[in-house]
C-alpha cells in the first residue's frame, strides 16, 4: 500500500481574503498531518468561486496524494465547495438519501421543519463516503480517487474549527494513519544563542547539508529571533526507533559543530536551562537591570519553580538608584559613565551583596533611539556578573536593531553569560 506521503490544502472562503479573518484551519490540518508522516506540499485560499476552486482542486491533485478542502459546505448559495469539486473530478452530484434523513432529523430534534435550502447539504459527488458532523449540520466528504485518476483522495471538512477539528480527530485521522502504515514525523529543536543567523549557517550547512542524503533523510530549517536562533531538523518513517536515532545522531553533530553557542537540545528555554544549572549548583541569582528594566527577572521567573534559586533584582534605571540601591560609587559613574564596564561591576556587586545571593547579574545600556554616543553608540550593553570570587566576569556588547531588538538581545546574551559562567565553575 503506497500510503499518503504529501497533502495540500485548499481554504474556502471570500472572508479568508479580508484582512478580518484568517485561514487557521490549513494550521491544525498541517499539524495533524504532520504528525501523520503526512508532508503538506503547498496550500493555498481561494473565494467562494466555483471555477477557481474547481481549477485549484485539479492542479493540487496533479501534484500531492491528498487534498484536504475546507470550507464552503453551508447550506446558502455561496457555498460552492460541492459543485466544484463535482466539476472538477468529473462526478456528477446526486442527492445521499441518508444524509436527507440524517439533515431532517437534525431539525425535527430542534422541533424544527428543515429549510428547503439545507437540501444541498445532502448532495455528494458520486462515489463520496459522507463523514459525520458531530457539532453542526454540514457533512464532510471523503472521496476515494479510482486507479488512473490523480491523487489518492479528496476531504471536504467544514469550515468552522469548531466542527472541522473532531471530524477531523475522529474520522480523518484514523482513516489516514490506518492506510500510511505507521510513517510518522520526528522533531528536534537545537537552540542557540550568541551567533547571528548567517554566521550559524555558515558553520551549521556544512553539517546538516548531507542529512537530506542519508538513509533517513533529515530536512533542517533555521528559524531567527532577536537573541536566539532554532535549527529545527525532522525526519519521517514507519521505524520510530530508527527515525530517533537518525535525528539524536543529527542533533549531536550539530551540537558539536556549534558549541559553546548552543544552550538546548531537548526544548527547554534559555531561562530553564539557567534555573536547572542554578538548582544543580544549590546556587541563588540576584539581577540589577538598567536597560532591560526587568526583562532578565521575568523570563528567569517563568520558570516554575524559580522561587528556589531567584532571589530578586532591582530596576535601577536612573543614575539615583544604581546608587542609592546598589551603592554604586558616584565618582565611579561620573569617571567612567552609567554605561560602562566599573558601572556594571559595581551593580553586579552590589546586587548580590545587598541581596545575599550567591550570584549577581547586571545590565546597563543604551537600547536607543536617542543617548548614543561615538563611543558609544546606540546598542552598546554592559553585561557583568559577580560571584565574590574568581569567576567575575564583565562584557561589552554592540547590539544591532531597534530599541526592543537591542533590549532583547541583551536580555538573551545576560542569561547566556549566566550560563557560560556556570558551566565553567565547577
Ligand atoms: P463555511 O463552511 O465556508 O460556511 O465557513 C463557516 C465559517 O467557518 C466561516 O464564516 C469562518 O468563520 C469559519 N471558517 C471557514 N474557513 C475557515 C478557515 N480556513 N479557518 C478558520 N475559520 C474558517
Ligand atoms: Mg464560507
Amino acid at each position: 500500500m503506497p500510503g499518503f506521503r504529501s497533502a495540500e490544502i485548499i481554504a474556502v472562503g471570500s472572508e479568508l481574503l479580508t484582512p478580518h479573518r484568517s485561514d487557521t484551519n490549513s494550521l491544525f490540518l498541517t499539524g495533524r498531518l504532520n504528525d501523520l508522516g503526512i508532508d503538506v506540499r503547498s496550500k493555498a485560499i481561494v473565494g467562494d468561486d466555483r471555477a477557481n476552486l474547481a481549477a485549484l482542486l485539479r492542479q493540487a491533485l496533479a501534484r500531492a496524494d491528498l487534498v484536504v478542502i475546507t470550507g464552503g459546505l453551508g447550506p446558502t448559495n455561496d457555498d460552492v465547495t460541492r459543485e466544484a469539486v463535482a466539476t472538477a473530478l468529473d462526478r456528477p452530484l446526486s442527492e445521499n438519501d441518508e444524509l436527507l434523513a440524517g439533515l431532517r432529523a437534525r431539525f425535527a430534534s430542534r422541533g424544527m421543519t428543515m429549510p428547503e435550502i439545507n437540501r444541498r447539504q445532502a448532495q455528494v459527488p458520486r462515489g463520496a463516503a459522507p463523514l459525520p458532523n458531530s457539532m453542526g449540520s454540514a457533512p464532510g466528504l471523503w472521496i476515494d480517487m479510482a486507479a488512473g485518476e490523480r491523487g489518492r483522495a479528496v476531504v471536504l471538512l467544514p469550515g468552522p474549527p469548531r466542527e472541522l477539528q473532531p471530524m477531523f480527530d475522529q474520522s480523518v485521522a484514523p482513516r489516514l494513519a490506518r492506510e500510511s502504515g505507521g510513517r510518522r514525523w520526528r522533531r528536534r529543536v537545537v537552540k542557540l544563542t550568541g551567533r547571528a543567523e548567517s554566521q550559524v549557517d555558515e558553520v551549521a550547512q556544512p553539517v546538516y547539508g548531507p542529512f537530506r542524503d542519508g538513509e533517513i533523510p533529515i530536512d533542517t530549517t533555521i528559524l531567527a529571533a532577536p537573541g536566539q536562533i532554532e535549527l529545527h531538523l525532522s525526519a519521517a518513517g514507519a521505524d520510530l526507533e530508527a527515525v530517533d536515532r537518525a535525528l539524536d545522531e543529527g542533533v549531536a553533530r550539530l551540537a558539536a559543530a556549534l558549541v559553546p553557542h548552543v544552550f538546548s537540545v531537548d526544548g527547554r528555554s534559555l531561562e530553564a536551562v539557567v534555573g536547572d544549572l542554578l538548582q544543580s549548583k544549590d546556587l541563588r541569582i540576584a539581577v540589577a537591570e538598567s536597560c532591560t528594566a526587568g526583562l532578565v527577572l521575568a523570563r528567569l521567573t517563568e520558570v516554575p519553580g524559580s522561587s528556589s534559586w531567584v532571589v530578586g533584582g532591582v530596576v535601577a534605571y536612573a543614575n539615583e538608584v544604581k546608587i542609592s540601591a546598589l551603592g554604586v560609587a558616584p565618582d565611579l559613574m561620573a569617571l567612567h559613565g552609567a554605561v560602562s564596564e566599573p558601572v556594571a561591576t559595581a551593580m553586579a556587586d552590589g546586587v548580590r551583596v545587598r541581596f545575599s545571593a550567591d550570584l549577581g547579574l547586571s545590565i546597563t545600556g543604551i537600547a536607543g533611539p536617542a543617548g548614543g554616543s561615538p563611543e558609544k553608540p546606540v546598542g552598546t550593553v554592559v553585561i557583568a556578573i559577580a560571584t565574590g570570587r574568581a569567576g567575575s566576569s564583565v562584557r561589552t556588547f554592540r547590539f544591532p536593531g531597534d530599541r526592543r531588538m537591542v533590549r532583547q538581545q541583551a536580555t538573551s546574551a545576560a542569561l547566556d553569560l549566566v550560563r557560560r559562567t556556570l558551566l565553567a565553575s565547577n
